[in-house]
């Protein structure tokens, strides 16, 4: 089956070796990190506005980011990620600064030293051609879309961003997002968020989008290109403001996106009820045109390829996947990528449980089925801990969905959903690991979870789903 555990374009995907260069050196948490080359734990992001030209007959970007920032320690200098794009100016709070790019890497040198607590402001002025990052999954972040190639797209998950906008990218770093973008006439352009204007310029139309978040810079996502829009509202329930819905797609798949998507707003209203409250203000579908490896949960604006849309809903339980994600991976975010299964086993579950709502295999017997699957398979891989080459083997998905219906089958349906709803809505909007999950069942259920936890995570036996 296929699951969101490619994130690269079909296209030009190719397996590369994991470079294993040392960290930079401005401040590095003590625990070791998959991918530790992105993202400083030197400053945190408080707030992004980017202001981008995208030229498609170039296929350049003319870009201005406006970051605020905190400092987390002495800072004389910032590490950003920026990647294949030249930064051609930097200013910290006003001040022009000297720049160096190198490895993805974006220093800035600080005009005097910021103390830790510090807030500044960094304008950077930037342009190129942005082109996919290559990565052991594929080619990550900005892409072309269309036939010819006059849209474009973001599927950055999980090291992508930079290909894009210099940020600190870090899958806890999260911030608020404004986007400006000028498209030429005729084009439109969506972002993360809710649209908030809209006007001609001498070089076309501006777009702004804002997206209080906060949110990871993986997640941040900008599509290009002609699309047909579809706004909706779907009602979840009477003590639950009705959530903005935005679909678009390509004109030309319009009648199959519409009737793929249309089972939205009844999965909205049932994750409502089994997770709890939506965590942001709207949310939507983009379909691009073109091949996707798989689906993406880019934070209010998920991406779909023209592969997942077939006018038979033939997909349906990646786009049940995708929305439950904005419960589990981008409002709770991780800390780092090693506990993804804390992202995708949520999302996987999320799929069953949504074959259970409309009447088709129960969780029950879809895990069984599963863990059939996987105990056929090679069990040399820990849940908890896969490695940075399998963040999204299919195992960490399906055996992470299998832990969450193990805890089902011993806590009971009412004790499982709410303990579902307390991880919620104890890090809403903040970031956690896999031990925080052990402790916080625990201490919510009040009964001794983590021998179950613990044998289905962190061991590589299978253990038995009905014990
Ligand atoms: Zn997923």
């Amino acid at each position: 089956m296929t699951r969101c555990s490619r994130r690269a374009l079909i296209r030009g995907a190719a397996l590369l070796p994991l470079a294993a260069t040392a960290a930079d050196a401005l401040g590095e948490p003590p625990a070791a990190r998959y991918f530790p080359r992105h993202g400083s734990y030197a400053h945190s992001t408080v707030a992004y506005d980017l202001r981008l030209a995208y030229h498609p007959a170039k296929a350049g970007l003319d870009g201005q980011a406006r970051i605020e920032a905190v400092a987390n320690q002495r800072l004389e200098r910032v590490a950003l990620d920026l990647s294949r794009l030249t930064a051609r100016t930097a200013r910290i709070d006003g001040t022009r600064v000297r720049t160096r790019q190198q490895n993805g890497k974006l220093y800035l040198d600080a005009p005097h030293p910021l103390p830790a607590g510090a807030h500044f402001t960094m304008e950077i002025d930037y342009r190129g051609r942005p082109r996919p990052i290559r990565s052991p999954f594929g080619p990550i972040g900005w892409d072309l879309t269309g036939d010819p190639y006059d849209g474009t797209m973001v599927a950055s998950q999980p090291t992508g961003a930079p290909s894009w906008f210099p940020c600190n990218d870090r899958p806890d770093d999260k911030a608020a997002y404004t986007f400006r973008i000028t498209v030429p006439q005729g084009h439109d352009a969506l972002a993360n968020g809710t649209l908030v204007d809209r006007h001609r310029t001498g070089r076309g139309t501006c777009w702004t989008y804002h997206h209080p978040g906060p949110m990871a810079p993986y997640l941040a996502a900008l599509y290009t290109g002609r699309f047909r829009h579809d706004h909706g509202t779907a009602p979840v329930g009477p003590d639950h403001p009705p959530i903005a819905l935005h679909n678009a797609y390509p004109a030309w798949m319009a009648k199959d996106a519409a009737h793929d998507l249309a089972r939205q707003p009844e999965m909205l209203r049932a994750f409502c009820g089994h997770f709890g409250r939506y965590p942001f203000e709207a949310y939507g579908a983009v379909v691009v045109d073109a091949e996707l490896g798989a689906p993406v949960e880019n934070q209010t604006r998920s991406v779909f390829g023209r592969n997942h849309i077939d006018g038979q809903r033939g997909t349906e339980t990646l786009v049940a996947h995708e929305i439950a994600h904005h419960w589990y991976g981008n409002s709770v975010s991780l800390r780092d990528w090693r506990d993804i299964w804390l992202n995708e086993g949520f999302a996987t579950y999320a799929e069953w449980l949504w074959s259970e709502h409309i009447g088709e295999d129960t969780a029950d017997e879809i895990a069984r089925a599963e863990w059939r699957s996987l105990r056929d398979r090679p069990q040399d891989l820990r849940i908890a801990d896969p490695g940075p080459r399998l963040i999204f083997d299919d195992r960490v998905y399906v055996r992470g969905a299998c832990t969450l219906h193990a805890l089902r089958r011993t806590l009971g349906d009412g004790g499982f959903f709410a303990l579902l709803r307390s991880w919620h809505a104890a890090h809403r909007h903040a970031a956690a690991d896999t031990a925080t999950f052990l402790a916080h069942a625990e201490h919510h259920t009040g009964q001794e979870t983590r021998p179950l936890l613990h044998s289905w995570l962190y061991e590589k036996r299978l253990p038995d789903l009905v014990a």
